[in-house]
């Protein structure tokens, strides 16, 4: 993705300054043609365009089997979009609920398969473990990932070399919740509200005090008269922007139609010795969520204020 290498952005903020010092450091080490090629401290979101009132919503390590639901009612009643920077194996075990997802209007992302520290370990083994969570994303859904947030927000330049390689764009966060472990709703709640500025990319997880702290969060910036982005969006609003191809339009049905069609062709094939082996799930339409009926696209749609 060549738009991706030829990026982009942003100074840092809060904690991520101290990364930002670190990474810079780093960079010293790299040989010098790689250096001309792209300038790998340039190539991280790390918060929108801080002249447009706009947030981006992320919630990582998902799809929570018991909480994905609830947060996705919440932001279908407040017509608010966000990015689920999902874990592989959690794809595998609930696809249905990362194709409400996308049916729904929201971006989903890769979060590693595994959710490993990625730091320390060798290129090809990262690569595996992205790989692999774009695979599951693409087998539930039909569609691509172009974002990623590695584990932590542990990375050196081999992991955003590697996610690079793999034509993706690397999302940090500005502002986050804590609320990984059990935190009182109101002080996740403040935790977000009390640090929110135009441009924000705010870390959530799938916690259930956070279903709770949810309504009165996306209330509150949307009395401050902030509009709800996903991240892609935020990216293509960027002083300089970052154009990524979003997967929020919807299960890509002609691609499932497709790999279902060569799953049942391969296990024909193996005859009864592999029958059972299962390379792709089935996708019947019965098996898809109802989209929730607010606009998809829904950038200049007045509702989103
Ligand atoms: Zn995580």
């Amino acid at each position: 993705m060549a738009s991706n290498r030829s990026a982009i952005l942003l100074g840092a903020a809060f904690g991520a300054g101290a990364f930002a010092a670190g990474f810079l450091l780093s960079r010293g080490t790299l040989p010098s043609q790689e250096r001309t090629t792209y300038a790998l401290r340039d190539d991280i979101l790390i918060h929108g365009n801080k002249d447009l009132k706009e947030i981006a919503l992320t919630f990582d390590d998902g799809p929570n089997p018991v909480t994905a639901r609830p947060i996705l009612d919440i932001l279908g009643r407040e017509r608010v979009n966000a990015t689920f920077f999902v874990v592989g194996k959690m794809v595998e075990r609930s696809p249905g609920l990362v194709r409400r997802m996308m049916n729904e209007g929201h971006e989903v992302a890769n979060h590693t398969y595994s959710h490993p520290q990625l730091t320390g370990m060798d290129a090809s083994a990262i690569r595996m473990e992205i790989a692999r969570c774009g695979k599951a994303v693409h087998e539930a859904t039909g569609a691509h990932t172009n974002l990623f947030r590695p584990p932590g927000m542990r990375y050196d330049e081999i992991v955003i070399r590697t996610a690079q390689d793999l034509g993706y764009v690397t999302v940090h966060w500005n502002v986050a919740a804590q609320d990984f472990k059990p935190r009182d709703p109101a002080r996740i709640a403040s935790a977000v509200l009390g640090n929110a500025q135009p441009g924000s990319v705010i870390l959530l997880h799938g916690h259930p005090n956070t279903v709770q702290a949810l309504p009165a969060i996306i209330r509150e910036l949307k009395s401050r008269g902030y509009r709800f982005v996903r991240v892609s969006q935020m990216l293509g609003r960027l002083p300089r922007p970052v154009y990524v191809k979003s997967n929020a339009f919807g299960v890509d049905r002609d691609a499932l139609a497709r790999m279902s069609a060569r799953a049942s062709q391969g296990i024909a094939s193996r005859g009864d010795r592999n029958g059972s082996r299962r390379s792709v799930r089935p996708m019947a339409d019965a098996a898809l969520p109802t989209p929730s009926g607010f606009r998809k696209d829904g950038l200049d749609d007045p509702a989103w204020y």
